[in-house]
């Protein structure tokens, strides 16, 4: 399970709004991207969805229960950092393994799951590496390892590879979603990349200065923009 849904979500910082009242639903098993230019909100909305920052007024809930003063780690999401924030002391086993160890999972479970990962990420080789030792794919596939173990009802993105070069990140996006096919998971992810939204997305939201201008696939906003930012945006020739 993993549907989440914003009712009537506002954020403000100090005096600020960056977030007017906002209604969305993100359907299970959906991959959804947010998509919109620099500042426009779409780290904020995520990081209220993981709970990282609190919610000024409204109410999220997570397959139908109220999740809003809910702590982010009993959310059942696991967030996935554009900097990798591994650590870097730590065998890959050992980053990967560290969410299960803070929750207090059993050894035998834990190595399990931890495997189960790696073989998934096709890791299984770099598990006695440190990060230091790896490539900037592979850190970000320990990265998205350590989300994985967890079995979270969705996964929150964002913008994952914008530190990597261009050819890595077209390989890394088709391995994410690859790994969204097999997973069949919820994931939402950020961009601000207008082709990372179109070729990853099932469903996707455009934001302009915290407000949800259309949401639709890629080819109902190619096709039938709602107005000249979305087609501006997108690409499409309206
Ligand atoms: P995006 O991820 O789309 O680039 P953000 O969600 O990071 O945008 O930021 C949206 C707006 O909120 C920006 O105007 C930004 O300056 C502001 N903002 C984000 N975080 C904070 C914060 N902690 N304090 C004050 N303003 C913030
Ligand atoms: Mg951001």
């Amino acid at each position: 399970m993993g549907q989440i849904q914003l009712k009537q979500v506002t954020k403000s910082f100090g005096d600020v709004q960056v977030i007017p009242p906002l209604d969305l639903i993100i359907q299970d098993g959906e991959f959804t991207v947010f998509v919109g230019p620099s500042g426009c909100g779409k780290s904020t909305l995520l990081r209220l969805i993981a709970g990282l920052e609190d919610i000024t007024t409204g109410h999220i809930e997570i397959d139908g229960q109220d999740a809003t003063d809910v702590v982010p780690a009993k959310r059942g999401l696991a967030m996935v950092f554009q900097s990798y924030a591994l650590y870097p002391h730590m065998s890959v086993r050992k980053n990967i393994a560290f969410p299960l160890r803070m929750a207090k999972l059993n050894q035998v479970e834990i190595t399990k799951r931890v495997e189960r990962a790696a073989s998934v990420l096709n890791l299984t080789d770099y598990l006695d590496r440190r990060p230091g030792q790896l490539s900037g794919g592979q850190r970000q596939r320990v990265a998205i390892g350590r989300a994985i173990v967890r079995d979270p009802a969705a996964f929150l993105f964002d913008e994952p590879l914008s530190n990597l070069d261009a050819a890595l990140r077209v390989g890394m996006r088709l391995e994410i979603s690859e790994l969204h096919k097999r997973l069949e998971t919820t994931m939402v992810y950020v961009t601000h990349d207008q082709v990372e939204a179109m070729t990853m997305a099932d469903k996707i939201v455009v934001l302009q200065a915290g407000v949800i201008e259309q949401v639709g696939t890629p080819l109902e906003l190619y096709h039938t923009p709602r107005n000249t930012f979305v087609a501006g945006f997108i690409g499409s020739p309206k």
